[in-house]
């Protein structure tokens, strides 16, 4: 894998990951093909209004969203991006819009998460936290139950009510119109980075897809990974196309050598 770039431990790095990141684990992204995720759009499961009209179906889909990433493991890119921060120590700064907790399980500690995480959830009314386990494990077996038995159709939001309060509880992720966490940190190092790394994102979800023009502006070096040109890939300054899996860790293994 050619590099023009070369990383020393005086280099203050910033990487923001995507979806892609995790495809090579068996997650799929959000725009594989027809602008769905899972077979649904995103203002029928990824709104705070969805969640007013229809609570039960984001239920649905994040439950499903969250057994399906118990049966995944961290792929190679992530454990290269981990093997960077070994190397790099505070001056590597990782920066997720996924949800799936596959950077934190590949062992990297310095993550923002900037969307969230599919294993909290907390209370739509007075915010106590729960783990999206203790509320999953409320959840009544199956549908054709529900259908039989109108009266738990009745009481069908039971499940994921809050025991403290009347709300609902919810994952803790971002949902489109809702602001991304750490936004000030955010800012504040990609004003004193000196390279920039974005690898498996699309760039058209924003904010995250400004990031990379900020960091450029503030002078930092642009490097880019992905299966196809993203939006904004007019910024990225050295960029591999291709799967994340495969590219970072050669790149990593040139870099720290
Ligand atoms: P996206 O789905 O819009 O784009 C993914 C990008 O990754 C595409 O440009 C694609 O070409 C590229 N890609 C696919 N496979 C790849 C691979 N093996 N290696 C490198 N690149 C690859 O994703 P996004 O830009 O992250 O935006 C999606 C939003 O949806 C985010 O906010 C995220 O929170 C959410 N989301 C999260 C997950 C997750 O947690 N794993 C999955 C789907 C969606
Ligand atoms: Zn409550």
């Amino acid at each position: 894998m050619k590099t023009t770039t070369l990383i020393n431990k005086e280099d203050k790095l910033v990487v923001l990951t995507g979806a892609g990141i995790s495809a090579e684990s068996g997650i799929k992204t959000f725009r594989d093909s027809d602008g769905l995720w899972e077979n649904h759009s995103i203002e029928d499961v990824a709104t705070p209004s969805a969640f007013t009209r229809d609570p039960s179906l984001v239920w649905d889909f994040y439950a499903a969203r969250y057994n399906q990433i118990l049966e995944v493991k961290p792929n190679p890119g992530h454990y290269a991006l981990k093997q960077l921060e070994d190397h790099l120590g505070d001056n590597f700064l990782l920066i997720t819009q996924n949800i799936d907790g596959l950077h934190r399980l590949a062992g990297s500690k310095n993550v923002l998460e900037m969307h969230g995480s599919i294993d909290k959830c907390y209370c739509n009314k007075c915010e106590k936290t729960i783990s999206t386990a203790d509320v999953i494990a409320h959840r009544p077996a199956s549908n054709s139950k529900t259908e039989r038995y109108p009266s738990i159709l009745k009481n069908k939001h039971q499940w994921f009510k809050c025991s403290k309060c009347s709300g609902l509880n919810r994952p803790d992720i971002i949902w489109f119109g809702e602001i991304p966490y750490h936004l000030d940190e955010i800012i504040a190092r990609l004003r004193e980075c000196t390279i920039f790394l974005v690898a498996g994102t699309s760039g058209v979800v924003y904010p995250a897809a400004q990031f990379l023009l900020m960091a450029k502006q503030h002078g930092a070096k642009t490097i880019g990974i992905n299966l196809d040109a993203p939006m904004n890939v007019d910024f990225i300054e050295e960029f591999h196309q291709g799967k994340s899996g495969d590219i970072l860790p050669s790149l990593v293994k040139k870099w720290i050598e």
